[in-house]
């Protein structure tokens, strides 16, 4: 025998290892999970020592303590809660916006009983889902009617395939933004089966490239905002005015695509001036889409606005069936907009809208806290220091604006930063904070009042394990 076929016949055999857990005391496993766990770590054993790499000879009851773990690995939820440290507000590999309280108690209670989804209580009659919303979205928004989707992209690709599908559809050359995650302007247009004229050179269009580009087959004038990245310096653009007076001489309908889409003008929080829903709709543009869960602060959706003809014709696109909004989302969006008819109230309550206006003397106060806390718990392996950064918007909007923060630093006595890191992200509750110049910071922006308690909580059974690991 060469040593690793030796290797190879000291693996245990399945059924021995599950006798001897399902004999331990308070084992309560289904013995299905257990098997293809067990199964799972022999396998991974197996193909290590296969490709010549290291495994430690482990006795029956280090097999049995390996395997438990991995049982409790298994058993652990997927999509984990977790700290973010990263001060990104609206991030969208976490998770985007994060719901008030009152929107995750109508969660609950669209999935715990039954609704008046699609029921009209007044008529006992088939009602639609869309009316749960529409009303709440128009007043809001100044808008005629609206529909919600699943999600933006949706909203873009249903509008596109109900006012220009075979048709032409005129776009700025420097609006042809990629969201990431692939969402392309061109690449949603050819879906939708329009095809994409594009005007202006990338840092300047004019009125006069919109109007030389109109044909017979030219359906509708597009603008998209640019989201995630900004054009400097020599630059002009056609505002919605001009483009709204320019598609009324020639009969034809204009679309915005808003992206991140705010209720509140956030300029009068010291941010840079973006247009407001409401301000697109007053300028008159037929269909204005933007996403339920960045700037709105509220779960996944596509809420497309405007005029009664436009969407009425998109209610009745076959297409709305296949992008339908689900009862979770329709009822936590009911929520989040019932709060906007307050905006102070929109600003305290809104958690997204809540961590981008706090003031900073307030950040600053909940990091002192969190450092006092920690420099109590946590005895030894780690220092704590409080340091000023700049938080993001995220979610593509305001990409270039930074916001001025404070940050907890964790300063470890022996490990690597990127060894910390990467354990942080082992946590019960995952920690996610950023390296940035050979700094490891926890942004608080992120971390709200209420998870502190958690954050400490996790830190210090990570220094206390970490001391006994090195
Ligand atoms: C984010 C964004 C989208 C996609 O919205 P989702 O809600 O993520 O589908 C589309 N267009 C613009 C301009 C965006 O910023």
């Amino acid at each position: 025998m060469n040593s690793n076929q030796k290797l190879l016949a000291t693996l245990p055999k399945v059924d021995v290892i599950l006798s001897h857990l399902e004999s331990s005391e308070n084992f309560s496993t289904p013995r299905r999970l257990a098997k293809i766990v067990i199964r799972r770590t022999i396998e991974r054993e197996r193909e290590t020592i296969l490709a010549g790499g290291n495994v430690p000879s482990r006795s029956l009851e280090e097999w049995l303590e390996l395997v438990k773990r991995n049982i409790r690995k298994k058993q652990d939820p997927n999509l984990k809660r977790i700290i973010n440290g990263t001060g990104v507000v609206v991030h969208t590999n976490l998770g985007r916006s994060i719901l008030s309280r009152q929107c995750t108690e109508s969660l609950t209670r669209a999935g715990g009983f039954y609704s008046n989804l699609e029921f009209d209580l007044q008529s006992g009659k088939r009602g639609s889902r869309y009316s749960l919303v529409e009303e709440l979205i128009c007043d809001l928004t100044g808008a005629e009617a609206a529909i919600v989707v699943n999600n933006n992209a949706a909203a873009v690709l249903l509008a596109l395939d109900t006012l220009a599908k075979d048709r032409e559809v005129i776009v700025s050359r420097g609006q042809l933004v990629e969201i990431g995650g692939s969402f392309r302007i061109p690449d949603v247009m050819k879906k939708s089966g329009a095809s994409l004229v594009e005007v202006g050179a990338t840092n300047r269009t004019h009125l006069r490239d919109y109007e030389n580009a109109i044909t017979p087959e030219t359906a509708l004038l597009l603008r998209v905002h640019t989201s995630n990245f900004r054009i400097i310096g020599f630059t002009s653009d056609v505002s919605a005015e001009e483009m709204v007076e320019l598609a009324g001489k020639k009969n034809l309908f204009t679309m915005e695509d808003l992206g991140s889409g705010c209720l509140v003008d956030l300029s009068r929080y010291g941010f840079p001036k973006e247009p407001t829903v409401q301000e697109i709709v007053k300028a008159g543009v037929d269909v204005v889409t933007f996403s339920g869960d960045k700037l709105l602060g509220g779960p996944q959706a596509g809420i497309i606005v405007g005029c009664s003809e436009v969407i009425q014709k998109i209610k009745e696109n076959p297409l709305n069936r296949a992008l339908r909004i689900d009862k979770f989302t329709l009822s936590s969006l009911e929520s989040v907009l019932r709060e906007y008819y307050d905006t102070e109230n929109a600003l305290a309550k809104i958690p997204t809208l809540a961590m981008l206006t706090i003031e900073n003397r307030e950040l600053k106060k909940r990091a002192l806290r969190i450092q006092r806390r920690l420099k109590k718990t946590v005895q030894a392996g780690c220092d704590f220091k409080i340091v000023s950064t700049v938080s993001r918007v995220g979610g593509g909007a305001l990409p270039e604006y930074s916001i001025p923060s404070w940050a907890v630093e964790l300063v470890p006595e022996k490990m690597k930063l990127s060894s910390l890191e990467k354990r942080l992200r082992d946590l019960e509750i995952p920690v996610i904070g950023r390296i940035e110049n050979e700094h490891f910071l926890l942004d608080i922006r992120t971390v709200g009042d209420h998870e502190v308690v958690d954050l400490v909580g996790q830190l210090e059974v990570f220094f206390k394990d970490g001391e006994k690991s090195d």
